[in-house]
């Protein structure tokens, strides 16, 4: 059979695409060596999110005092909480088979690869015919869509590879009992949201980041109100520190020994390409696929989306892109385009961290080496070129209710001559759930006084986002 989509990969690009394409009638096909669901489902985002809530619940219940209430002989079972975790992780696994099934899309389990080509492609015409082989078999389709995903990067440390003290995130998620101590090898995302699930349930965590400050991409004073709760509440931080080797559960960095039961690499994750060896003219930047504005690849009829193109590695980018990367294999009109400026980020802490657009230190940057200067020399001093609206969370009252003792911070990053908002972070619970409203925001340009035009309910957190303009 003759397929207008091959898909390699069943993550959140992979089963977005092709359940966009099959609803649209035509004949898909996606192959998926694994579950269906991909990293952010089996072994990323829900389950690290289904631990974390298990965890807040535990800190929660031993930090009620201050809401009046107490609660004796609180305890957390692990085995329980990762119980829980799988069963999650299989209806929503379980939801997606069905969801394609629907579609009649035929899903390939097993791994598949691009077979050498054997008509016209890669030839740089469009109408080739692409086959793939998956478990003996081959297949034809008139498109190809490559969303295989990436994995854990593994630094080359000494001590580092088959040390069975190392962990990565997958090894963390499966493990049944909670390490008696760790040290967290990379501050970024990933560590940040293991550091907070371990310390919440007790363990003694240490955060060894090479960089100057940990979440580095993130707008720094936010983190800094992170960084501020964790090191009192016992959290061993270390920035500017380079690891130097391992050995078993010992870890040598800046000359010092650290130790801990397990220590847990989290530096980053890089794109798979395996099984893409047969396309040997497909460009690639920085280790990953380099696609354009329509997640097509510099070969005719293939497309890339997800984490394989190294853009930004959220599986709402990924979805994203397979829906502007199917609509423009469609011919639909208008054309999509995906808003890269306007892609909202979320980190689990506990206070969680929300963000869109740019940060104050890259709209600084971006000014200097524009103009010069991040601004201009007034009476009084000098006039940046952008301006940062800031309110401290606790200026709405819904903030107050439910967080008692908790401080939080709100930005607000505009650029000064046409008062455009250009970027929204917050640190506080539950920012996660209004950024989305600061980024309709940003992605369509709206100024100050088109947005304090909106009406948040009251009372809720998000009401900091008009309070503040
Ligand atoms: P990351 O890039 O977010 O962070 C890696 C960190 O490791 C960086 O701060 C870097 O400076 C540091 N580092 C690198 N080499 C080091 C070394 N040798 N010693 C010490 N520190 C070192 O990567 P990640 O945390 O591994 O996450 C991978 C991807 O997954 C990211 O793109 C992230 O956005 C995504 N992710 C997103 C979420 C979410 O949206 N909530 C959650 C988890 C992961």
């Amino acid at each position: 059979m003759n397929y207008f989509l091959a898909i390699i990969g069943g993550g959140p690009a992979g089963y977005t695409a092709a359940e966009m394409a099959s609803k649209a009638g035509k004949d898909v096909v996606l192959f998926e060596q694994n579950a269906l669901g991909g990293t952010c489902l089996n072994v990323g985002c829900i389950p690290t999110k289904s631990l974390l809530y298990g965890a807040k619940q535990y800190y929660n219940a031993t930090h009620a005092q201050k809401y009046g209430v107490t609660a004796e002989n609180v305890a957390f079972d692990f085995a329980a909480m990762q119980k829980r975790k799988t069963i999650v992780v299989r209806k929503l696994v379980a939801g997606i088979k069905q969801r394609l099934n629907n579609e009649h899309c035929t899903v390939v389990n097993g791994v598949a690869s691009v077979a050498p080509p054997t008509q016209t492609l890669p030839s740089g015409e469009e109408g080739g015919i692409i086959q793939i082989v998956c478990n003996g078999e081959t297949y034809e389709a008139e498109n190809l869509m490559i969303c295989t995903g990436s994995t854990n990067f593994v630094p080359p440390i000494p001590g580092i590879k088959d040390n069975p003290a190392v962990w990565d995130s997958t090894d963390a998620l499966a493990a049944t009992e909670l390490p008696k101590s760790i040290i967290i090898v990379g501050g970024g995302v990933i560590g940040m949201e293991f550091a907070t699930l371990y310390h919440e349930l007790g363990v003694p965590v240490t955060v060894i980041e090479a960089m100057p400050t940990i979440l580095p991409n993130l707008d720094q004073e936010i983190v800094q109100v992170l960084l501020d709760k964790y090191r009192k509440a016992g959290i061993r931080i270390l920035t500017s520190t380079k690891v130097e080797s391992l050995d078993g559960g010992k870890v040598t960095a800046n000359g010092e020994v650290y130790e801990a039961e397990k220590v847990l690499v989290s530096v980053g994750r890089r794109a798979n390409l395996q099984g893409l060896e047969a396309l040997q003219d497909l460009e690639l930047e920085r280790g990953a696929i380099k696609v354009d504005e329509f997640c097509k690849t510099n070969l005719p009829n293939v497309y890339a989306c997800g984490d394989v193109t190294g853009k930004i590695m959220l599986a709402h980018v990924a979805s994203r892109q397979a829906e502007v990367a199917v609509g423009r294999m469609l011919k639909q009109i208008p054309l999509q385009r995906i808003a890269y400026n306007a892609i909202p980020s979320v980190v689990y802490t506990n206070p969680e961290i929300a963000s869109v657009g740019l940060t104050e230190q890259q709209v600084r940057d971006f000014y200097t080496e524009m103009e010069g200067a991040a601004g201009i020399e007034k009476a009084g001093g000098v006039e940046t070129f952008y301006e940062v609206k800031k309110l401290p969370m606790t200026f709405s009252g819904r903030f107050m209710v439910e967080n008692e003792g908790e401080t939080g911070l709100c930005k607000v990053i505009i650029e000064r001559r046409n008062q455009t908002i250009v970027g929204v972070h917050c640190i506080g619970n539950p920012c996660s759930e209004f950024i989305s409203a600061a980024s309709f925001a940003v992605r369509n340009g709206y100024t100050v006084a088109e947005f304090r035009q909106v009406v948040f309910p009251h009372p809720t957190v998000s009401e900091i986002l008009h309070e503040i303009l």
